[in-house]
């Protein structure tokens, strides 16, 4: 077995063993592997062991890797900022977007999506990415805002509300990392009270996934502990 597919091998345990402590079944969280500056090469030897979902963050790089691993059946999800120029090849080249975090993006990826040529066109799932803990350099939506773009993507024919994703504060102590999960997962509960089709809270990177689990993350996003550094 080569490195990487042991890497993924001991990731998919120590998830497994998280979730054993507080009888989550584990095939309510999916891993998505975070290949940003990582080898097409990687992500095909990752494929090989069955891991299917990818998230990139850059446009054009995604798109080369996308093209050069067509003939795998693999998911594409878009975890980067979006700018409103790119909407298109958003909407056209991912099957999830996870960073939606205004209301313009909304009619454009709309729009994009429609125009796809291809007699299966599904609609493109969306995750509402928040940005609860009012931090400045970051991307995301306010809890208020987060509803109305709920409203407007459910408004859609082609873009299909699947839930949200958070990016907190890093913190050295396990604990407050736990209080900003739990924090997130109480708004995410209050939307899909709302929005009951609603299955996706995606919050969890590398170094933190075991909270986010503990606190009812359904898709966690690692890179790093995965492919190891990036380039
Ligand atoms: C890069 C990135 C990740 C993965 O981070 P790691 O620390 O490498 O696991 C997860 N989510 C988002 C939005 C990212 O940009």
């Amino acid at each position: 077995m080569n490195r990487i597919a042991f890497t993924l091998e001991e990731l998919q345990q120590k998830i497994e063993k998280t979730c054993n402590k507080r009888q989550i079944f584990q095939d309510n969280v999916r891993l998505i592997a975070v290949s940003k500056r990582q080898t097409a090469e990687k992500i095909k030897k990752l494929a090989l062991r069955g891991q299917s979902e990818f998230a990139e963050n850059q446009v054009q790089e995604a798109i080369d890797k996308i093209e050069t691993l067509s003939d795998l059946a693999l998911s594409w999800h878009f975890i980067g900022a979006i700018q409103s120029r790119k909407c298109r090849q958003i909407a056209q080249n991912f099957d999830w977007v996870q960073s939606v975090d205004r209301v313009k993006l909304v009619h454009k990826l709309d729009q994009a999506r429609s125009q796809l040529n291809d007699f299966s066109r599904k609609p493109l799932n969306v995750c509402i990415q928040v940005n609860l803990f009012n931090e400045p350099q970051k991307s995301g939506a306010d809890k208020e805002t987060a509803f109305e773009l709920a409203e407007m993507i459910e408004s859609t024919e082609n873009l299909k509300l699947r839930g949200i994703m958070a990016l907190p504060p890093k913190q050295i102590d396990a604990k407050l990392q736990r209080l900003q999960f739990d924090e997130i997962r109480s708004f995410y509960t209050h939307l899909a009270y709302k929005y009951p089709k609603i299955d996706t809270l995606s919050m969890g990177m590398s170094v933190d996934f075991d909270q986010a689990i503990l606190a009812g993350s359904t898709m966690i996003r690692v890179g790093t502990s995965l492919f190891g550094e990036r380039q």
